[in-house]
């Protein structure tokens, strides 16, 4: 790129980079790794078979027949007009970068949190401001107040449950946090189907605070990252803005049509959530076997630590057929759950490499 006018500020920085490599267990970018229902497959092709007749002319805008199906799964008394969807919740967060962030702007988030938050903050020419944690990764509601009100930020993060590290947000620190910020707040929760019982969801919030947005995904739960729909929640004007900087029939009819009949199956796509937290739970009780330490989890993943070097342990690993996630934290990796035999895989690698200690 040394020759090309690149943009200043994108000079030297590196592109999100999971490896996509062909092994047998696949555990490091948070799928789902149950294989879809037949029908469903079956459903959808029927679908996109239909609606490829149609492909002459544009699709709907403004989605709003996906809009409505999405409004009703999540519920909470929602309405089209507080519903957006775009390509995987990515798409959205840097809709709501372009609409509220941008040059002059900043964002803050919690670190170690979700890699692409700095990343299309990058993107968009807005500033991010690393936050920090507690040191077993918690973030509390007066210590999250204070660093919004030290950095006044234009849009802040908070990821709940929390990639990489797994734990949810009490309603307590985003309350707070809504509190002290006049900026937008974004809570993301691409994992909230995964969350143990009694963590409630941040939709709660919604009402009376027209700054915050909750950002969701077909991409975990769902088990359907190959289909890119991510979608938000929030005051009808936060739709609004963001439709100034979308591209115009940026969601495909393909795309509209596939995620609307996967919603019609929803309950028989989430049962695999309660398989998935089982053996996420199985993780977390097997692991201070290895002399390792999980930190405890409501997402379809496992952050652990213990290890000396977490990068040769990723390549050990590796060697043995299991990819898992090196997040750039030295001293920790972190696992995706998957299915019973690919749970067993991973912890027989572990013993393989870290013999038990009781
Ligand atoms: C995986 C993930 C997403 C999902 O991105 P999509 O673009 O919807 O696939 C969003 N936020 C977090 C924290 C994630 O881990």
């Amino acid at each position: 790129m040394t020759g090309l006018p690149v943009r200043p500020d994108l000079r030297g920085a590196t592109p999100y980079g999971a490896p996509q490599l062909d092994v047998a267990v696949r555990l490091n970018t948070n799928e789902n790794s149950h294989p879809l229902p037949a029908e469903l497959v079956a459903a959808i092709a029927a679908a996109v078979g239909t609606a490829a007749a149609g492909l002459n002319r544009y699709p709907d805008r403004e989605a709003v027949a996906l809009r409505t199906d999405l409004a009703g799964y999540l519920g909470h008394g929602l309405r089209v007009e507080q519903l957006w969807a775009a390509n995987g919740s990515n798409e959205v967060i840097q809709q709501l970068l372009q609409a509220f962030g941008g040059p002059g702007r900043s964002a803050l988030g919690f670190t170690p949190t979700y890699s692409m938050h700095p990343i299309i903050s990058a993107g968009t020419g807005t500033a991010f401001v690393d936050g920090r944690r507690e040191a077993d990764f918690a973030l509390t509601a007066a210590h999250a107040a204070d660093q919004i009100r030290r950095h006044e930020p234009d849009v802040l993060f908070l990821c709940s449950p929390n990639n990489p590290t797994g734990t949810a947000l009490g309603l307590d620190v985003i309350a707070a946090a809504y509190d002290a910020t006049g900026g937008m707040v974004i809570v993301d929760e691409a994992y909230a189907e995964f969350a143990r019982s009694g963590t409630p969801s941040a939709l709660t919030l919604l009402p009376g605070r027209p700054r915050l947005v909750v950002t969701r995904t077909m991409s975990k739960a769902f088990g359907m990252a190959g289909l890119r729909l991510g979608y938000l929640a929030g005051d009808p004007a936060v739709v609004d803005a963001v439709r100034l900087v979308r591209l115009p029939y940026h969601l495909s009819t393909l795309t509209q049509v596939s995620a609307r009949v996967a919603l019609t199956h929803a309950p028989a796509l989430l049962e695999t959530v309660a398989a998935v937290k089982a053996q996420r739970d199985r993780i977390v009780v097997a692991l201070p076997a290895y002399g390792l330490t999980p930190v405890p989890s409501d997402a379809n993943f496992v952050l652990f630590g213990g290890m000396d070097d977490s990068t040769r342990m990723w390549h050990e690993l590796l060697e043995r057929g299991v990819l898992i996630r090196d997040v750039g934290l030295p001293g920790w990796l972190r696992v995706t759950v998957g299915t019973e035999p690919e749970t067993s895989a991973f912890l027989s690698a572990v013993s393989e490499l870290r013999p038990p200690t009781r």
